[in-house]
C-alpha cells in the first residue's frame, strides 16, 4: 500500500507551488518588459541628443572644421555622460569624445553609421567598442543639407549602465515579489488548515466510531458538502449504536436463555471447533470450565458417538439425533443430541447446533414402570393360579367332600387375602404418588397428636401377631411429645415397620417402637433383633417389590410393597426414612417427621 499523507501536507506543498510558479512568471514577464522599456527610454533619450548636437555641429561639419568638432566632442561628452562621434560622409572621423580622430579608422561600415547615412533615418546598434573596449548602445542620425547626408552624429553610452539600471529594477521587483510570495505562502497555509481541520474532525470522529464510541457526535464544519457528511456519519453512528444495542439486548436475551436451559447447547463450527456451550453442557460433559472457545469438540470432551453425530449434523442438511452415553465418575448417563445446521446471514452453512437432553431418569423411571407392570402382573399372578386351580379341584369333586372342599374354600379365602392386600397396599401407593405430584401437604388431613398415642395404636394392631411369635413389643416415649401429621397415614407407617419387625424376628426376640425429638424434627423408630438385612440389599429395600427373600416374604404374606408405601408416606409429609441394619443383630428403621413449620402449609 502506497504511504498516504496527511491532506494538509498534498494541500500546502501545491499552493506553495502554484505561487513559487507565479512569481517566476511574473518575474520573467515583467523582466522582459523592463529590460525593454530601458532600451526604448535609453535610445529615445541617446536620439535626442545626437538631434540636439547635429543642429549645434551643423556648420561646423559644412565647414569640416575638425578642431571645433573635436572640442565639441570633448566638451558634450564631460556635460552629458556620453560618447559623441562626428563622422564625415565618407566614413572619416572628425570628433570623438574618447579618442583622437587622426587614430580612428574608416566608420564609414559601422551598422548605425550606414543606416543613418544611407536611409537618412535614425540607426541603433549594440556591440562591442574596440576603441573603448565594452559593450556600447549605439544610436545616429543625418546631419543633412539640401536634403543631402553631409555626416552623422552618434551618441553612446556604455550597455553597462542600462544592465545595472534593469537589474536594480529587477532586484527591487525580486524583494517584493518575495515578501509577496511570504505573505501568499501564508496565506495558504491558514486555508489549507482551514479546509483540512474540518476534514480531520470529520476523521478523528469516524475513529471514534471506529472504535466503538459513539458518544460524542461530530461538529458540523460550515461547507455543505462537509456539513452534510458530518451529519450522514452521525446518523450512521446513531443507526449503527442502536444496531449494536439491539444486538447485545438479543444475545444478553440468548445468554439467560441458554444459561437457564436444562438442556445442555453446544455449538461448533465447520472444523468442529465450539463457538457456544451453556452451563448445562458442561456439567452435563463434565467439561472443565476453562476457557474452551475455538477449541475442538474432540479435544475436550472424549466422546466418539457425539462426535460421529456432530460430524453428521455438519455434513446433512436435515436434523440428526440419537443417544450416547456419557459416563461422569461411575454413574452412567443417557443423553439424548440432536443436531441442526447452522446457517449465516446469507444462507451459508457456518455449522451446526447440538443440544443435549439428559433422559437418564425418564430412562430410569420407563425400567421402574416396566418393572412394576411385570411384578404387579407376577404377584397377581400367582394367587389367581392357586384359586383358579382351588375352584377347578372343587368343581371337579372335591365340592362334594366337605373336608377337602373345606380346605379348598381356606385357599381361596387365603389368595384373596392376599390379592386384597397387594390391591390395597397398591391402591395407597397409588394414592401417596397423587399427592406427591400434587400438593403433598395440603392433600394430607394434618392433626397435632401425642406421639405416644400413634405409637399405642400401631402396637394395637400388631399385638396379635406378635403374641401369636411369642414377641414382645415394648414402647418408649418422652411425655409431652407430640407429632403434627395425617395420623391415619404415619401410624399405618409404623404399622408396616412394626408388622416387618414381627415377621422378621425370630419367635421371643423383643421389638422396640420408640419416638423423641431431635432439634424441632421428631424421630420415630422400630428396632427389632431379628434377621437383618445384608448391606448390599439396603440400598433398594425401599424399591417396590424388591425383597431379600422372596419365598420367606410371601410365607408371611408379604406384599413387598410395605417399605416402599412408608418411604411414599414420610416423602408426602417432607420427612425421610432411613435403614440401619446388620445381619443375625436385626434391624432399626427410623422415621424422621420434619418440624411443623418445615410442613409448609400444614
Ligand atoms: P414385604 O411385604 O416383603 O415385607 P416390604 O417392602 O415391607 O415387603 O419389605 C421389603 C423387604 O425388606 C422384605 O421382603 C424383607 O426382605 C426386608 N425387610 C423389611 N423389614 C425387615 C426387617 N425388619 N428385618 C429384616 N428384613 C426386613
Amino acid at each position: 500500500m502506497p504511504q498516504r499523507r496527511r491532506m494538509f501536507w498534498l494541500l500546502f506543498p501545491r499552493y506553495l507551488t502554484i505561487i513559487l510558479v507565479s512569481m517566476v512568471a511574473v518575474f520573467a514577464v515583467f523582466r522582459y518588459v523592463i529590460e525593454g522599456f530601458y532600451r526604448d527610454d535609453t535610445r529615445g533619450q541617446l536620439e535626442a541628443l545626437a538631434r540636439v548636437v547635429a543642429l549645434r555641429l551643423q556648420a561646423a561639419v559644412e565647414a569640416e572644421d575638425q578642431p571645433q568638432i573635436q572640442a565639441e566632442c570633448l566638451e558634450l561628452g564631460r556635460l552629458c555622460q556620453a560618447r559623441f562621434t562626428v563622422v564625415l560622409r565618407a566614413g572619416k572621423v572628425m570628433g570623438d569624445t574618447y579618442e583622437i580622430p587622426a587614430n580612428m579608422d574608416n566608420h564609414a561600415d559601422r551598422p548605425e553609421i550606414r543606416t543613418a547615412l544611407e536611409q537618412g533615418t535614425v540607426g541603433t546598434s549594440e556591440r562591442f567598442s574596440h576603441t573603448i573596449q565594452t559593450q556600447m548602445f549605439y544610436v545616429a542620425i543625418p546631419i543633412v543639407k539640401d536634403g543631402r547626408a553631409l555626416g552623422v552624429v552618434r551618441v553612446a553610452r556604455p550597455l553597462s549602465q542600462l544592465q545595472s539600471a534593469i537589474r536594480s529594477a529587477q532586484d527591487r521587483v525580486l524583494v517584493g515579489g518575495l515578501g509577496i510570495a511570504l505573505i501568499a505562502g501564508l496565506l495558504s497555509l491558514l486555508i489549507a488548515r482551514r479546509i483540512t481541520a474540518p476534514i480531520e474532525e470529520i476523521r478523528a470522529g469516524a475513529e471514534r466510531y471506529a472504535q466503538g464510541d459513539f458518544t460524542c457526535k461530530i461538529l458540523q464544519p460550515d461547507a455543505a458538502e462537509l456539513g452534510d457528511l458530518a451529519q450522514a456519519m452521525n446518523r450512521m453512528a446513531a443507526e449503527i449504536e442502536a444496531r449494536i444495542a439491539t444486538v447485545t439486548d438479543q444475545r444478553n436475551e440468548l445468554e439467560a436463555i441458554l444459561r437457564s436451559m436444562i438442556e445442555g447447547v453446544l455449538a461448533v463450527d465447520q472444523e468442529q471447533r465450539l463457538l457456544t456451550v451453556n452451563n448445562a453442557a458442561f456439567v452435563l460433559l463434565g467439561m472443565q470450565r476453562a476457557d474452551v472457545h475455538g477449541k475442538s469438540l474432540q479435544e475436550v470432551v472424549r466422546c466418539p458417538a457425539l462426535h460421529k453425530l456432530a460430524t453428521t449434523a455438519l455434513q446433512q442438511e436435515a436434523s440428526v439425533e440419537g443417544e450416547i452415553v456419557l459416563y461422569d465418575q461411575d454413574r452412567e448417563r443417557i443423553v439424548q443430541v440432536h443436531g441442526t445446521a447452522l446457517h449465516d446471514a446469507a444462507g451459508v452453512r457456518t455449522g451446526a447446533a447440538l443440544v443435549l437432553n439428559d433422559i437418564t431418569r425418564l430412562r430410569r423411571l420407563e425400567n421402574v414402570r416396566r418393572d412394576f407392570v411385570a411384578n404387579v402382573s407376577h404377584e397377581l399372578r400367582t394367587p389367581i393360579t392357586s384359586l383358579k386351580a382351588s375352584v377347578e379341584t372343587l368343581l371337579d369333586g372335591a365340592m362334594r367332600e366337605p373336608e377337602n372342599a373345606h380346605r379348598f374354600l381356606q385357599i381361596i379365602l387365603r389368595h384373596a387375602d392376599r390379592m386384597n392386600a397387594i390391591i390395597n397396599d397398591l391402591l395407597l401407593l397409588a394414592q401417596m404418588d397423587l399427592a406427591e405430584k400434587d400438593d403433598a401437604p395440603s392433600r394430607l388431613e394434618w392433626k397435632v397428636i401425642p406421639a405416644v398415642d400413634l405409637l399405642q395404636a400401631a402396637m394395637r394392631v400388631c399385638a396379635v401377631k406378635a403374641e401369636k411369635k411369642g414377641i414382645q413389643v415394648s414402647h418408649d416415649c418422652p411425655n409431652g411429645l407430640s407429632v403434627r401429621c395425617d395420623t391415619h397415614l404415619i401410624e399405618q407407617a409404623i404399622i408396616n415397620l412394626l408388622d416387618n419387625a414381627i415377621n422378621y424376628s425370630e419367635g421371643g426376640r423383643p421389638v422396640r417402637v420408640s419416638a423423641r425429638a431431635e432439634d424441632a424434627d421428631v424421630l420415630i423408630a422400630v428396632q427389632d433383633q431379628g434377621s437383618g438385612i445384608p448391606s448390599n440389599h439396603l440400598p433398594r429395600i425401599f424399591e417396590r417389590f424388591y425383597r431379600v427373600d422372596k419365598a420367606r416374604s410371601r410365607e408371611q404374606g408379604g406384599t413387598g410393597l410395605g417399605l416402599a408405601i412408608v418411604k411414599h408416606i414420610v416423602q408426602a409429609h417432607g420427612g425421610s426414612v432411613a435403614v440401619e441394619s446388620e445381619v443375625g443383630k436385626g434391624s432399626t428403621f427410623t422415621i424422621r417427621l420434619p418440624a411443623p413449620r418445615q410442613n409448609g402449609k400444614a
